[in-house]
């Protein structure tokens, strides 16, 4: 991969740019901000981005494991729409293949671009998308603004350009006024994100709704400890009388040798012990919370799904 960094002089400030990728058509300055048109010989400014913090902790240079083949994140796209700000990721593998990772309102999904032989127009106010005979229903279309880029892009983007989407169940089209790319997408899980970046991206927060949960479940818990311990002093304290009343009719049957008070005391002892195994079967049941956290957590995954909500 080092031998096609190609280093250029950015046209604004003069600093020095390292572009990692020979497919890319425009590149932001990390100095001053400047996005340029590569494809300019001038290196012509299309728009200057101040630096911003990408939820998640999301930065251009972040490897992405994916389906056996290694990506680094080159560029960020931030859009806006209709109250909302999601942030497009581009991927390029050292082969050159190239994905989109997709962060909505807290939902990944993963876009393979492809070129279909015959596309159908995108534009036209249809209920449906034909592409390469197969047809597939459009879910929902609308505009989105470009609001943020950082890295290097394989397109050519101005700040508060329209972007144009279609999306369907398992495609998806983003045309502008001189680009349009068809991809192929599926969503993702939070875990398999969280995975494919190796860790180094922060994992979900935790909901309000989910720590209520489990703080409400940790409650529970504490109850019902609370009555085990009441149930095993008044275990104890009952064998303790029932023993001592024995021991008082032996007294009274004037034989009160030591071998009786040793058996008695012997007891006590196996009482103490049906405690300890109570006990244990306590901490079994904090085994079975820390399980039912974990299906809270993957439930929520499962409905993590796409459900378009650009
Ligand atoms: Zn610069």
């Amino acid at each position: 991969m080092s031998s096609t960094v190609n280093e250029i002089t950015c046209s604004q400030c003069g600093s020095p740019m390292h572009l990692a990728n020979p497919a890319s058509r425009s590149a932001r300055c990390e100095h001053c901000g400047a996005h340029l048109d590569l494809t300019s010989p001038e290196y012509e400014v299309l728009s200057t981005f101040h630096r911003r913090n990408l939820p998640r902790g999301l930065r251009v240079g972040l490897s992405f494991f994916w389906e056996d083949r290694s990506y680094i994140l080159r560029g960020v796209i931030g859009y806006s729409g209709e109250g909302a700000t999601w942030y497009e990721c581009l991927l390029v593998s050292e082969q050159g293949d190239v994905r989109w990772l997709e962060f909505d309102s807290g939902r990944w999904s993963l876009h393979e671009p492809f070129r279909p032989s015959a596309p159908s127009d995108p534009s036209a106010q249809s209920s449906s998308l034909e592409l390469d005979g197969t047809r597939h229903q459009i879910l929902d279309r609308g505009t989105m603004r470009v609001s943020y880029i950082e890295g290097e892009l394989t397109w050519k983007l101005k700040k508060d350009e329209e972007v144009y989407w279609v999306d369907c169940q398992q495609v998806g089209v983003e045309w502008t006024e001189n680009d349009i790319e068809f991809f192929k997408r599926q969503a993702l899980s939070d875990y398999d994100v969280v995975k494919a970046f190796g860790n180094r991206i922060r994992p979900k927060p935790v909901e309000p709704q989910q720590q209520e949960e489990a703080s409400n479940f940790m409650n529970i818990l504490l109850a019902v400890f609370v009555i085990m311990i009441i149930g095993m002093v008044l275990w104890v304290i009952l064998s303790e009388s029932r023993s001592s009343s024995q021991s008082t009719q032996y007294a009274a049957e004037a034989t009160p040798t030591p071998e009786y008070r040793s058996s008695s005391s012997n007891s006590t002892r196996v009482f103490y012990g049906g405690g300890f195994s109570s006990g244990s079967s306590y901490s079994s049941g904090g085994n079975s919370y820390s399980s039912g956290g974990r299906s809270t957590r993957s439930s929520s995954y499962s409905g993590g799904g796409f459900s378009g909500g650009k």
